[in-house]
């Protein structure tokens, strides 16, 4: 299972000291799933562990000497090998104060998270060491804390969020007295700074059983307090178009969007507006606007937590535009300025359908026609879209030189404005978007509008 390259490494750093497989590597191996980076453990000292790495033509950084950790870069991706340590005490519910090397591998196990990652593989040989009952908790598909879960989640905030993040990895459950223990440590877990949640948050919504890490969030309390805004979704009825309260359909969405962050992250947040925005009327439930009121949470989530403008932008391309339901009865240019809607939010088609077509299936709702209707839908406009009519301002005939110079003007909010009016024009025919026919069409605007005054107006006096 080790690769060559990590074999060489291993050779040139031990002969004649331990070092041994731990961590995800190990746990995913077990598990027969692809695991991202190895982890390696080992006795010797980390200034050790980078002169033989380098002596042996291999790039090293020391990314954490005092913690005892060495980052070696292999073609493979990095490797991370650290010390055997055990942890002193922890103070700011993060990291511990102090830690102390040179202690057994037994030790260095024993101040890891969950059994689960408390496995080692030594190099040597001699098989799986695995003093929590890794491989039992593996077997039976259960996240639990090495040792007392309470003082374990007292020592790190982090921990409770990886462990929702790990069921939602594995599929697994979150054993009853460490799930017990997360909602009496939420003032550990309310420490953890929002760069990590979000990372960690992340993983979890990518899993793929990202209904467990959720469901594990809801019910440990760790939803109020990172997300407290869509603590309403629980329980909240809809109507006769959806089986189920807001939080399920939003569980089922995400699961059925690709394991990706942008659709995932849509997917958790894209109804989120609905309860501040149902209203019964004539015995039916509506959610009028519920579509800006949700990228109005979701921004203020993805501003709290840090996030990206990439992926903010992502999202909220999604959450805006998840309730538009394209009719057939719609005009060609009605799709067309839809498209144009997309492109604006640099939304491409097939990533909107593909998140509408989930959403429609997560209503849990028998209809047998809605995937030919789907199709249909998305087929005309890709054909529409493929014709490449004008959507944007750069795709018209005249740019923005040549309708100065037709009007004689230097640039101004004039030229934006006429430049919006030729776009209208041009989406609703694009047989228009010609040179000479938007010529015709900005002059008859200009004379319209009058020339109005502007800087080559010659001012008296001057
Ligand atoms: P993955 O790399 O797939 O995210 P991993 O289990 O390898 O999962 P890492 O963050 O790479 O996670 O950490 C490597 C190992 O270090 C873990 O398996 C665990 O043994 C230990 N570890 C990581 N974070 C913590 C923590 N907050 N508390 C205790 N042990 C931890
Ligand atoms: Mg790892």
């Amino acid at each position: 299972m080790i690769p060559p390259e990590l074999r060489k490494l291993a050779e040139a750093l031990a002969a004649d000291a331990e070092l041994a497989l731990v961590g995800g590597a190990v746990r995913d191996e077990l598990l027969g799933r692809p695991h991202g980076d190895w982890d390696l453990a080992t006795a010797l000292r980390p200034e050790t562990v980078l002169a033989r790495a380098r002596a042996a033509g291999f790039r090293a950084v020391p990314t954490g000497l005092q913690h005892g950790t060495v980052t070696v870069i292999l073609a493979e991706g990095p490797v991370e090998i650290t010390t055997f340590r055990s942890d002193g005490d922890y103070r700011d519910g993060r990291r511990p104060v102090s830690v102390r090397l040179g202690v057994s591998l037994e030790e260095d196990l024993a101040r890891r998270d969950f059994t689960i990652n408390a496995m080692a593989v030594p190099l040597a040989g001699g098989g799986l060491v695995d003093p929590h009952g890794g491989r039992a908790d593996l077997r039976e598909g259960l996240i639990r804390a090495v040792g007392d879960p309470l003082q374990r989640f007292s020592e790190d905030g982090l921990r409770p969020l990886r462990a929702c993040r790990f069921a939602a990895q594995l599929g697994f459950r979150i054993e009853p007295a460490t799930l017990a223990a997360i909602p009496e440590r939420l003032d550990v877990a309310r420490r953890v700074a929002p760069e990590r949640v979000l990372a960690e948050l992340t993983k979890l919504l990518t899993g793929a059983h990202p209904r467990a890490g959720l469901e594990a969030l809801r019910t440990s309390g760790l939803l109020d307090l990172w997300l407290p805004e869509l603590a309403p979704m629980v329980g909240c009825a809809q109507n006769r178009h959806h089986r189920w309260d807001v939080w399920e359909h939003t569980l089922e969405v995400a699961g059925r969007v690709q394991e990706e962050p942008g659709l995932r992250w849509a997917a958790l947040l894209h109804d989120a507006g609905k309860p501040g925005s149902r209203m019964e009327a004539a015995g039916e439930v509506h959610f009028h606007g519920h579509e800006s009121r949700s990228g109005e949470i979701a921004e203020a989530i993805l501003r709290r937590l840090r996030a990206s403008n990439h992926l903010k932008q992502e999202v909220l391309a999604l959450v805006r535009h998840h309730g538009t339901h394209p009719e057939p009865a719609w005009s060609d240019a009605a799709c067309r300025r839809f498209l144009r809607r997309l492109g604006e939010d640099a939304l491409p088609l097939e990533r909107w359908a593909a998140f509408r077509l989930a959403d429609q299936r997560a209503k849990g709702i028998e209809d047998p026609d809605r995937e030919t209707r789907h199709g249909a839908v998305v087929a005309r406009l890709a054909a529409l879209a493929a014709q490449r009519p004008p959507l944007s301002v750069r795709d018209l005939a005249l740019d923005g030189s040549a309708l100065m110079a037709m009007a004689g003007r230097k640039g101004g909010p004039w030229l934006g404005a006429l430049q919006a009016e030729l776009l209208e024009a041009v989406v609703e025919d694009p047989g228009r978007n010609t040179p000479e026919g938007l010529a015709a069409l900005a002059a008859a605007r200009l004379a319209r509008s009058g020339p109005p005054p502007g800087p080559r107006d010659p001012r008296p006096g001057r």
